[in-house]
């Protein structure tokens, strides 16, 4: 695959953060986006970015910023950045028309072996890709923010996508050194977002019932559950948090957590007073003026760099 070349459609904050993962892998990168300028600025920033990683020795792949930078290039016509693509990343509004019209148009101006692949969030293969003739070659390829340093990408096929492109998609992201899953079936939310909301959820329940605090369960998860999750997941923590493994586990825990299940309440509304209430609570952590939530926002990406480090 090296050396071959993606575009990426769109140049939003996951169009430009795919464009530097897949530079950093060695691939040749064409940026296109509908709005005149757009790709162009995007090629700015991302020069921006790529010579600051490199000063904080954080830039990722084998290749210097400047050689990553020679592989990119924007383009206003889409039928031009297409051209010579093997694979195309979608990145355009979290939009059903949107995405369905851009794929129609893709389609449109490339060969049958090109993969076609969506970086929806929340959007089911089987919709995305209804207004694509050929649907055995699309996927969904949902990256986690930041993709440079949250390395998860959850790839779930439409009904008809074909072993093989799933396979190919899985070396691609392994080859630029993402983390790829695959999920064998399509399912609303995916595998991350109904973790994640679950973790939401109950969250939201013991802070809404007035158990605990926003700072609190924010602990919870920061210094506790996150610790070992950044490591190992759920089902590993299973396996080792009994003398004699799952089995073991299972035995000495299962009614204990079946009890405490069955005393989770309905899904939230996250409106009305609980919201208010808890609005205003993380508000007077963290107010939600841009100045606060950009510093926070940049403590975060400095942590998960750090992190990714560690990781690695
Ligand atoms: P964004 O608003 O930052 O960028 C969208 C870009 O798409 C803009 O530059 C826009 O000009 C361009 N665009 C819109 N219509 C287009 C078209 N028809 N053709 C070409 N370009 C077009 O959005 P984003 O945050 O980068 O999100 C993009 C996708 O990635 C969404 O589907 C989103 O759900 C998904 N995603 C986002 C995150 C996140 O945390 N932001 C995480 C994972 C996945």
């Amino acid at each position: 695959l090296k050396g071959k070349i993606v575009t990426v459609v769109g140049s939003g904050l996951i169009g430009r953060s795919w464009a530097m993962v897949f530079l950093s892998g060695g691939y040749m990168v064409k940026i296109y986006d509908n709005k005149p300028g757009q790709a162009s600025g995007a090629i700015t920033e991302i020069r921006k970015q790529l010579e600051e990683l490199q000063q904080a020795k954080m830039l990722r792949g084998n290749l210097t910023a400047a050689e990553q930078l020679s592989l990119l290039s924007s383009h206003d016509d889409l039928q031009q950045a297409l051209e010579g693509a093997f694979f195309v990343q979608e990145c355009v509004f979290e939009d059903l028309e949107a995405k369905q019209t851009v794929f129609h148009e893709v389609e449109n101006l490339v060969t049958e072996s090109v993969i076609l692949s969506s970086s929806t969030s929340c959007l089911m293969p089987s919709n995305v890709f209804s207004r694509v003739q050929n649907r055995t070659r699309c996927i969904i390829s949902h990256p986690v923010n930041p993709p440079y340093y949250v390395r998860l990408v959850e790839l779930v096929p439409h009904p008809e996508t074909l072993p093989a492109v799933m396979e190919l998609a899985y070396s691609l992201m392994t080859d630029v050194g993402q983390a790829p899953v695959r999920l064998r079936k399509e399912i609303d939310g995916f595998a991350l977002n109904r973790v994640q909301y679950a973790i939401i959820a109950e969250s939201w329940r013991l802070v809404q019932d007035g158990v605990i605090s926003v700072k609190d369960i924010d602990l919870v998860m920061s210094e506790g559950l996150g610790m070992r999750y950044a490591f190992i997941g759920p089902i590993e923590t299973m396996h080792l948090n009994a003398p004699e493994g799952m089995a073991d586990y299972l035995q000495r825990y299962s009614e204990g957590i079946k009890r405490v299940l069955n005393t989770f309440g309905p899904v939230p509304d996250f409106s009305g007073e609980p919201a208010a209430r808890i609005i205003k609570e993380i508000c007077e952590l963290i107010p939600a003026e841009q100045e606060h939530l950009t510093s926070r926002r940049e403590r975060r990406d400095q942590l998960l760099r750090g992190l990714a480090k560690l990781k690695e």
